[in-house]
């Protein structure tokens, strides 16, 4: 780790399918808006991955991104059509999967807070986060050692492992417990222990016994078919979320698009060592290349990227950068005439990121 205030930022750049290279670019611009302003020392890598690396070297994660990623002070990933990748050997690696297993990304952070002049669908003001297990679970390309966690023993008979382990639980619960410290000081865990008895059992067990060391967090436990109604019913009694992968996954995507839109949602992929700034919403293919995506979701991320960078280097400007971006977004998306088309809105996406690198002044 760079010491305090001195060095370079070197921040790799994955652009990524679909919608990716715009958004990005977009995020770019409010990044260098940024740096000017903090005076940042922020260094760009730019890195193929995807259909365009795979038309080029034959892989959508094609060897020497890892390394790049593993040396990089951060990573900027832009939304990937893994969906219509080829099968793995003929070089369709999910880089989102790549990159959260490879870098032990263990925690998404994934923020769903409702916005002035944007109600939030259940009609109550909504800050919440979902702290999502990232490296285990149902995701077949990234719980197992070797091979899939997804087999299929005859033609008619397909299997998905779910992989839950001590220790993944353990360090998610801590997780979310230090963030809600920060916060409003309440933790939901979330689970199906009630039919998962083994391994949602052995994740709640995990979750209280960190929940004993935290005695000034209020600790509840919902069940996930119970949480999605919560979540309708009134979002905004609920402050972190900790969840296991894939109902993470499901329960972040419903609480953004409660508290405002999923073009909105912001997401940080953080590990120990490592942390991948990454929108919460896919490669959106229907509306590529027009010009007309909303870059808000990658543009929040990489204010949340600013932010961890900030605290580990314990660098102040890294953490007011991040706090400016964050409110020149809201102050943007507050006028109706400056949101982008998902959200009713005129602009395009490079004229809305040209809003937000002027609110950022
Ligand atoms: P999607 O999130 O790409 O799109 C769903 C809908 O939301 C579409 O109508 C799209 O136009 C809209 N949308 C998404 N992002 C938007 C934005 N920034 N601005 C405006 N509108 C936006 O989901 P999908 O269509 O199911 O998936 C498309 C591809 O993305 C698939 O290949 C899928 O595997 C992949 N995917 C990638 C990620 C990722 O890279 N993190 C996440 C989810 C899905």
């Amino acid at each position: 780790m760079t010491a305090k205030g001195y060095g370079r930022i070197s921040l790799l750049v994955l652009e990524g399918d679909g919608i990716g290279p715009e958004i990005t670019a977009a995020t770019l611009a409010v990044l260098a808006a940024a740096e000017r302003i903090f005076g940042l020392r922020l260094a760009f890598e730019h890195a193929a991955i995807g259909w365009a690396a795979h038309r080029e070297l034959g892989s959508t994660f094609p060897p020497g991104v890892l390394e790049k990623a593993l040396t990089a002070d951060g990573v900027v990933l832009g939304p990937v059509s893994h969906n219509e990748y080829p099968p793995r050997e003929q070089g369709g690696l999910n880089p989102s999967g790549e990159l959260r297993k490879q870098l032990d990304l263990y925690a998404n952070i994934r923020p769903a807070r409702s916005r002035e002049g944007f109600p939030p669908r259940c009609g109550k003001p909504v800050d919440l986060v979902i702290v999502r297990e990232n490296t285990e679970g149902f995701y077949a390309d990234r719980s197992m050692h070797l091979g899939s966690g997804e087999f299929m023993p005859t033609p008619d008979v397909a299997l998905a492992v779910r992989k839950i382990t001590r220790a993944g639980s353990l360090r998610i619960a801590e997780a979310a417990f230090k963030l809600a410290m920060q916060r409003r000081r309440k933790v939901t865990a979330v689970h199906k222990s009630n039919v998962l008895r083994v391994s949602d059992g052995l994740y709640l067990e995990c979750v209280r016994a960190v929940a004993v060391r935290y005695p000034d967090v209020a600790y509840e436990e919902r069940i996930i078919d119970a949480m999605a109604a919560l979540l309708v019913r009134d979002a905004s009694q609920f402050d972190v979320v900790v969840t296991t992968n894939m109902y993470g996954d499901i329960l972040s995507d419903e609480a953004s698009e409660i508290a405002g839109s999923l073009g909105l949602a912001a997401s940080l992929n953080a590990g120990s060592d490592h942390a991948v700034a990454q929108a919460q919403h896919g490669s959106a293919p229907d509306i590529a290349g027009k010009n007309i995506a909303n870059p808000s979701s990658l543009i929040g991320s990489v204010a949340m990227l600013l932010a961890w960078l900030g605290e580990r280097r314990d660098d102040p400007k890294l953490v007011q950068a991040a706090q400016a971006i964050e409110t020149a977004l809201d102050r943007v998306i507050a006028d109706p005439a400056s949101r982008t088309p998902d959200l009713g809105g005129p602009l395009g996406t490079d004229a809305f990121a040209a809003k937000v690198a002027q609110a950022l002044q």
